[in-house]
């Protein structure tokens, strides 16, 4: 496929926000691709040339693409040529248009050079190379190679590809979306979604599903495994109203784990050498030097996936410290430094890979045992979480409140016969989290949407209330279920503007659902964790809704950003709210 044709399908997708038009759309596009270049497309669609978890950035700001453009087109455009900064002056027409690759569309319908024919693959590798540029020269070689991809491309195109360097290509297409789309342009319908979703939640990478699929078809995804190096979607844990409920769930004889308050870490261990993925599906290896050492020399296999949470502790005291210090680790710079003020331990509590093999579908009880033979309880920086086997509802009570009076979070329950669900919530595992009063009661993870603007003294700011939602699994979308305004403090609203100015947008996202217009849109990127007295009906929000009436929350308050923790798709869902209101308007009636 030319890379003008997929321009033209961008073209498309850009031009509708309705997720079934997306996916008809997408598997057009999908049809007419191959095996060897359905994986870049995949990458492509959603901004990138690479899959999430690898820090492969382009690393082109507005000047260095205008310097490009302003290279490619110099020499054609009437309105750069003879021009004493020709670089000056795509940036002034990209402030005028509001959008850079409006300016290179622009500039190159004014050029007379002729365009060539060149592939998705084609332009997808000179995008890579720009990536992978390092040492002397690096700048020059990034702009040369950016501006001679933009030399042979048509209008179209010129437009789209520099949005990508720019992280500003937003045709707003979610993961679901696109294997909702590989399914239907294959077979005709959406039925293979669950076998892709599985492959894509072993993997989290996109486009080698979508080869695998398209070399091998159904078969080859079934027989897609974990890869040590590629994050595998973590297993995510229920709620339930009580410690009855939770039994009726897990059957008489069940394991439970403290919940540590810190940051879920996957270790991929390959010989000596260690990654490590966050919660999100970031790499984060060079953030913890001392748990990359800890897992060389700590962790007794020759590779291995195991997934533990890392918590801050006093040395001193021996007191494992609140998630707000914690989170004081995740940083950028001073590196080493932080690691000796405050350092993590970090709790495994699975293992999914070992020694060469997926070890998922074993059950609970199984990989424990192999966990137990890798890494030890003792004083290091790896440890095993604690398990104690418990059978009925007083058990875990007693163990809660032992837990919480050590400052943990509460307790996780397991069920002994389950396999490791990547990506799946499905009762295997059930949290039970302490709350501001100390009840057995849960927060939401919201997802933010869009900013009202600053009033009084807020407008220092730039941000007066936040739209949050929350995602709506069955359609693949995030419906709104709050407005929030009071419980930030001054640092998280500058927090807050600082992270919605990067994620702003000019019109409302693909798979935003709502019926509030705020001040402005933002990509549904950000999660924050929040506290609220109940859940209540509303016809203003679209979470749940039906007969026009959606949830929303009742005195909403900020707890905690979960930026670098849990993506969009990880928030509480619709079905989730919906239970946690059955269950709350059961207790009022009791
Ligand atoms: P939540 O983020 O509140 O939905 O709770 C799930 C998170 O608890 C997981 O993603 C882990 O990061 C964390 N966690 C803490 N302790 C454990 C444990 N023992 N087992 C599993 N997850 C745990």
């Amino acid at each position: 496929m030319t890379f003008s044709n997929l321009s033209q399908y961008f073209e498309k997708l850009e031009a509708t926000s309705k997720r079934l038009e997306l996916i008809d759309i997408l598997s057009r596009l999908f049809k007419e691709s191959n095996a060897e270049e359905i994986g870049k497309i995949c990458y492509l669609i959603q901004g990138r040339v690479a899959p999430f978890f690898e820090p492969t950035e382009l690393g082109m700001a507005e000047s260095l693409v205008a310097q490009a453009i302003a290279m490619a087109y110099g020499p054609t455009s009437p309105r750069l040529r003879g021009v004493k900064s020709p670089k000056d002056e795509v940036i002034k027409l990209y402030r005028q248009l509001g959008n850079m690759g409006l300016a290179a569309e622009e500039l190159s319908k004014a050029k007379r050079l002729k365009t060539k024919a060149i592939s998705v693959t084609g332009v997808f590798n000179e995008l890579h190379k720009i990536a992978k540029f390092t040492g002397k020269g690096t700048v020059e070689q990034k702009v040369t190679t950016l501006a001679n991809i933009l030399k042979s491309l048509d209008p179209i195109s010129a437009k789209h590809v520099v949005n990508i360097p720019l992280g500003t290509l937003r045709l707003g297409i979610g993961d679901h979306t696109v294997m909702d789309a590989l399914s239907l342009a294959k077979i005709g319908d959406k039925t293979l979604r669950p076998i892709l979703e599985d492959a894509y939640n072993k993997t989290s990478d996109l486009g080698y599903v979508a080869e695998m699929f398209f070399k091998h078809g159904e078969k080859g995804l079934k027989e897609v495994k974990l890869v040590v190096g590629k994050p595998v979607r973590p297993a995510l844990a229920e709620r339930m109203p009580n410690a009855e409920e939770a039994v009726k769930r897990l059957g008489d004889t069940f394991a439970a784990e403290p919940k540590f308050d810190g940051f879920r870490v996957a270790v991929h261990k390959n010989g000596n050498e260690i990654k490590l993925f966050s919660r999100n599906l970031e790499d984060t290896t060079h953030a913890f030097p001392d748990l990359v050492e800890g897992a060389k020399t700590q962790i007794k296999a020759k590779s291995c996936i195991l997934e533990g949470e890392a918590i801050a502790y006093n040395p001193v005291t021996e007191e494992f410290l609140p998630f707000q210090e914690t989170t004081k680790r995740r940083r950028k710079y001073n590196i080493e430094e932080k690691a000796k003020e405050l350092p993590l331990i970090l709790f495994t509590f699975d293992v999914l890979y070992l020694n060469g093999e997926d070890v998922t579908a074993k059950p609970y009880k199984e990989r424990r045992k192999l966990l137990e033979s890798i890494v030890s309880a003792d004083h290091s920086v790896v440890r095993i979480a604690e398990e104690r086997i418990l059978h009925t509802a007083g058990e875990i009570t007693k163990f809660f409140n032992e837990e919480i009076s050590e400052g943990l979070e509460g307790l996780m329950l397991k069920k002994l016969d389950a396999p490791y669900k990547a990506g799946g919530r499905g009762f295997h595992w059930i949290k039970f989290k302490r709350s501001q009063s100390g009840e057995l009661t849960d927060t939401v993870d919201c997802v933010l949407l869009g900013v009202f603007s600053g009033r009084g003294k807020r407008t220092a700011f730039g941000v007066g209330g936040l739209l949050v939602g929350v995602y709506d699994e069955k359609n693949d979308s995030f419906p709104t279920i709050s407005r929030l305004g009071t419980g930030l403090t001054d640092v998280e609203f500058r927090e807050v503007n600082e992270i919605s100015k990067k994620l702003k947008v000019s019109h409302k996202p693909a798979r935003v659902i709502s019926k509030i217009e705020p001040g402005f849109w933002v990509e549904p990127k950000v999660v924050m964790e929040i506290f609220a007295d109940e859940i209540t009906k509303s016809p203003i929000h679209t979470a749940g809704e039906e007969n026009g009436v959606g949830f929303a929350l009742r005195f909403p308050r900020l707890v905690k950003f979960r930026e670098s923790d849990k993506r969009a798709e990880d928030a509480t869902t619709v079905e989730e709210i919906k239970k946690l209101y059955e269950q709350q308007y059961k207790h009022k009636k009791s």
